[in-house]
């Protein structure tokens, strides 16, 4: 044929190499009407069309004509599996169709076609997604039909233009996806950093352009190889602070600093604020237990101004409401006092025998009895003995409060923990869930601190404290010792 051979066919085949590098579709357009054109000279055709799917896979768009089938409208589409390109862009086979051949599957549809030509060429682009469009090639009546050795070539030429066509649009596609990935980079409110395997900023956003974290001494000494990591950063010049996530790709890594330096202030200005309502509370308890002995003190005191006869008697009033209110300050500067951390072996089957003694004569006048329970192999626990005493103290004094004249008593320690138990009235279930707090107290003369200042100390010393209780039926407070005791 005329057409091949000679600078016509190292053109045409030169051209199909000539794939569009920038990926803006006009440049695929010229490429694409080239493409088809020059299909034209060489399968002396004279009429090329060249439809591709586009969003919907089912659909293909006229994309490039030359030829009589310019006359096709641009908006002309063709749906997958129907009509003979149809089909063929289902099924994936290229055709050849020929007047002549009376076997073709779409005699048919040839038949009725509008421009009845002699031959034509029907040839699926096959990309590694699939079918992506149809090249359509046809020779008018009066010209030589195609033959086998067309058909081949044609589906040559369609393999190329797919795979041209697959990679414009992934670079298109990259392209796209780089510039959705570099404005939310560029937009991040976190300082963002891309680095190399030697810890060299590759790439950075605009919050990571802030002086103050380019100083970071983190990012000086920062270097792969790396592994995923999320650590707590300061700067004590500008009193900033972040949480650094570090995560790799491949040898290089993103590094991402999310500043914490206003949710540490608000961190602590609610603490500030709920230790100042903490002092509240306790200004109005303290006020509130304080003005009973006080009135106690002022009315003796009046008395014996009166009728100093009985000073004797009225002194001792006075000597008694002083030592409440001695006792008073002790347990509120009990409960104020931050827990003393002393780390000193003792013997905690020490600790309970001194408290049970100090408390004996207590039990004794209430008629309670009060049994010890310690197992032999106590071993040394680590603490401060003083607090130990005082929460065992606390627990004792309430439960002696809570158990009426002829009802027990128990301590019991062993070297995972300790109890201490009664048989007394009980709590409610709301009684026993607000037991800790500060303040709750059921009992007239009670400040509510006893069993915060116990657990305060127990949480202190890493250990944890439960309460089980029944109304009616008793109460077992169990205090845990912390997982690593002293050997
Ligand atoms: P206070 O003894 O001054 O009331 P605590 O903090 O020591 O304060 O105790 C808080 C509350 O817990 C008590 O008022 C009481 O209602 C309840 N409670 C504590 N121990 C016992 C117990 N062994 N049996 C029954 N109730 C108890
Ligand atoms: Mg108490």
């Amino acid at each position: 044929m005329a057409q091949r051979g000679g600078r016509n066919e190292s053109d045409f085949i030169a051209s199909l190499f000539e794939v569009p590098c920038e990926s803006n579709s006009g440049s695929l357009e010229a490429y694409l009407a080239d493409i088809v054109s020059r299909c034209g000279d060489w399968f002396g055709a004279t009429s090329i069309s060249l439809f591709l799917t586009d969003q919907d896979p089912q659909k293909m768009q006229l994309a490039a004509s030359a030829g009589l089938a310019q006359g096709i409208p641009k908006d002309a589409c063709i749906e997958v599996g129907m009509g003979i390109a149809g089909i063929a862009a289902a099924d994936g086979k290229p055709r050849l169709i020929d007047d002549r051949n009376q076997a073709s599957e779409f005699r048919h549809l040839v038949g009725r076609a509008k421009n009845p030509v002699e031959s034509s060429m029907i040839v699926p682009l096959m990309a590694r997604v699939g079918c992506i469009g149809v090249l359509n090639l046809a020779r008018q009546k009066g010209l030589d039909g195609f033959v086998q050795v067309d058909l081949r070539l044609a589906k040559g030429v369609a393999g190329h233009l797919a795979l041209a066509i697959e990679n414009a649009r992934l670079v298109a596609n990259l392209q796209t996806e780089r510039a959705k990935f570099e404005s939310i980079f560029e937009g991040l409110g976190s300082a963002a950093f891309l680095l190399d395997e030697h810890g060299r900023i590759l790439e950075s956003n605009l919050a990571a352009r802030d002086p103050e974290i380019r100083q970071l001494s983190l990012l000086k000494e920062i270097s792969g190889p790396y592994s995923p990591k999320a650590l707590e950063v300061s700067d004590s010049n500008s009193g900033r602070s972040w949480i650094a996530t570090l995560n790799p790709i491949y040898q290089c890594a993103t590094l991402i600093l999310q500043e914490t330096t206003e949710y540490e202030k608000q961190r602590q200005e609610v603490s500030r604020l709920s230790r100042l309502a903490e002092i509240g509370q306790m200004t109005a308890a303290v006020a509130h237990e304080i003005r009973n002995p006080l009135t106690g003190i002022r009315s003796a005191a009046q008395m014996i101004k009166q009728a100093p006869e009985t000073a004797n008697e009225f002194a001792e009033i006075i000597v008694h409401e002083a030592i409440k209110l001695n006792d008073l300050c002790d347990e509120f500067l009990n409960f104020a006092r931050p827990v003393q951390l002393r780390r000193v072996r003792i013997h905690f089957a020490g600790v309970v025998q001194r408290v049970c003694n100090l408390l004996r004569p207590e039990f004794a006048a209430k008629g309670v009895a009060l049994d010890v329970q310690i197992d032999e192999e106590m071993p040394m626990i680590v603490g401060d003995p003083s607090g130990w005493e005082q929460v065992l103290t606390n627990l004792l004094i309430n439960a002696l409060q809570a158990t009426p004249a002829g009802g027990h008593v128990g301590v019991g320690a062993n070297p995972y923990r300790f109890w201490v138990e009664d048989d007394g009235q009980g709590m409610s279930e709301i009684e026993a869930e607000r037991a800790f707090s500060p303040f709750f107290t059921t009992k007239p003369q009670g400040t509510g601190l006893g069993l915060s200042v116990v657990k305060k100390f127990v949480d202190a010393h890493e250990g944890s404290i439960s309460v089980s209780s029944e109304p009616g039926k008793g109460t077992r407070f169990e205090v845990e010792f912390a997982k690593r005791r002293a050997a």
